[in-house]
C-alpha cells in the first residue's frame, strides 16, 4: 500500500506506528481483551495512560512541579474562554497580540469576560507578519499570544519578554521546536495539529497564577477543579488522550524535541527553498516570520491552479489547498510528516515549472 502524502492542516498527520498501536487498542487494550473504548476511565490501566500523558508534557517541556497538566474537551476554542475566566480579574485587564483568526477569536471571548487591550496586531497586512517592537504593559493580568498562525503561516521566532503571566496558544507548533517553557505561565494546544487526534486539548499551567479572580467558578470551566481531579473530574476524552500519549512517547523515544526540531528545520528549508527558487510560486508570509509548520504559497498565475491541482493530486499529494482566507496553497509539515513526502511536493513543483513556465 503506498501511503498518501498528507499535508492536512488539521486534524493533521500522525506517525504510522502510533496509528497501528491505536488501532490495536480499539480491539484489545493492554492485553485485557477489551477495547480501550469500552473500559472505565478509572480502571488502573487507563489511569496509567492519563498519568503518562500528563507526565510526558512536563518531561518534554522540562518543567517541575510548579506546573500542572490537564487534558480537556472542547478544543482550543474553549480555552479562548477558559483562560480569561480563570485569569482575568473584575478590575484588571488582559493584553492580547492579534496575529490572525485564532487570536481574534480568543480576544472576542475575553471581551465577554472582562477588559481587554490589543497591544499589537498584524491585521493591517492580512496577518502576513508577526508584530515586533511593541511595549508589553506590566499591569495586565496576563499577556496572550499565538505562537504559530496556522492559517497565515507565520510563527513567532522569539517571545515577548514580560513581567506579567505569559499565556500562549501553541496549538499548531507544540513540541515542534525548543522553547523555554518556564517563560510561560500557561500553554494550551488543541491536540489535533501536532500531538494527537482531535478531541483533547492540552493545558499546562503554573499553579500559582490560579484562584485570583474572586469569581464564583463553574466547575467544568475551573482549571483548579480539573487539576484536583487529575483530568478525571468528569469522563475525559479517553481515546484522544491515549493516542496523544502514544504520539508523545513516539517523540520522546526518537530523541525528543532536539531530534524533531532538526528534522522540521530541514523540511522547512527544503520547501521554502523551492518556493523561493521556483519561478511559478511565491510565499505569502514575511520571510523572517515564516512558519516551520504551515507553509503558505501562491501561484504567480492563479489561472494555473486547476492544472497544478490535477498534477499534485495525481502524485498522491493530499491536503495542500490553502485556507479560504489566504487562498492558494498551504502545506502543513507537522512533526509526523517525513522529509520524503516534502521532497515529493518539491519535485512536483519543479516538474510543474518545467511544463508551464
Ligand atoms: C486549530 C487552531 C485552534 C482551534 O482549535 P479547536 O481545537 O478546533 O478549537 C486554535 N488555535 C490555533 C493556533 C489553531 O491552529
Amino acid at each position: 500500500m503506498s501511503k498518501v502524502h498528507n499535508f492536512s492542516a488539521g486534524p493533521g498527520i500522525l506517525p504510522i506506528d502510533v496509528l497501528k498501536q491505536a488501532s490495536e487498542a480499539c480491539l484489545n487494550f493492554d492485553n485485557m481483551n477489551l477495547s480501550l473504548l469500552e473500559i472505565s476511565h478509572r480502571s488502573k490501566n487507563y489511569v496509567a495512560v492519563m498519568d503518562e500523558a500528563r507526565a510526558l508534557i512536563k518531561e518534554l517541556f522540562e518543567v517541575g512541579d510548579e506546573y500542572e497538566v490537564m487534558y480537556l474537551g472542547g478544543g482550543a476554542s474553549t480555552q479562548f474562554a477558559m483562560v480569561p475566566y480563570n485569569l482575568l480579574t473584575e478590575t484588571g485587564y488582559a493584553a492580547y497580540v492579534n496575529t490572525g483568526v485564532w487570536s481574534s477569536k480568543a480576544i472576542k471571548e475575553a471581551k465577554i469576560i472582562g477588559n481587554t487591550k490589543v497591544i499589537a496586531s498584524s491585521e493591517d497586512k492580512k496577518f502576513n507578519y508577526i508584530p515586533k517592537g511593541y511595549e508589553v504593559p506590566n499591569d495586565a493580568d496576563y499577556l496572550h499570544i499565538t505562537s504559530n498562525n496556522t492559517i497565515y503561516g507565520t510563527q513567532m521566532k522569539s517571545f515577548p519578554k514580560c513581567s506579567v503571566p505569559l499565556v500562549c496558544d501553541m496549538s499548531s507548533d507544540l513540541f515542534s521546536r525548543k522553547v523555554n517553557a518556564k517563560d510561560f505561565a500557561l500553554i494550551y494546544a488543541g491536540a489535533q495539529k501536532n500531538i494527537g487526534p482531535a478531541g483533547s486539548t492540552m493545558v499546562m499551567v503554573k499553579k500559582d497564577i490560579l484562584g485570583k479572580t474572586g469569581r464564583k467558578m463553574l466547575s467544568m470551566l475551573d482549571y483548579q477543579v480539573h487539576i484536583k481531579g487529575e483530568s478525571m473530574y468528569n469522563t475525559p476524552p479517553v481515546f484522544p488522550v491515549y493516542v496523544t500519549m502514544l504520539t508523545l512517547r513516539w517523540l520522546k523515544q526518537h530523541g525528543g524535541i532536539s531530534w524533531i526540531e532538526e528534522i522540521n528545520q530541514k523540511k522547512a528549508d527544503l520547501l521554502y527553498g523551492e518556493i523561493d527558487r521556483n519561478s511559478m510560486f511565491y510565499g505569502t508570509a514575511a520571510k523572517e516570520d515564516r512558519s516551520f509548520m504551515n507553509v503558505c504559497f501562491l501561484l504567480h498565475k492563479p489561472e494555473l491552479e486547476p492544472e497544478f491541482d490535477k498534477f499534485w493530486n495525481s502524485l498522491g499529494i493530499s491536503g495542500i489547498r490553502g485556507h479560504r482566507d489566504v487562498g492558494g496553497y498551504r502545506a502543513s509539515i507537522y512533526n509526523a510528516m517525513p522529509i520524503e513526502s516534502v521532497q515529493v511536493l518539491v519535485d512536483a513543483m519543479k516538474e510543474f515549472e518545467k511544463k508551464f513556465a
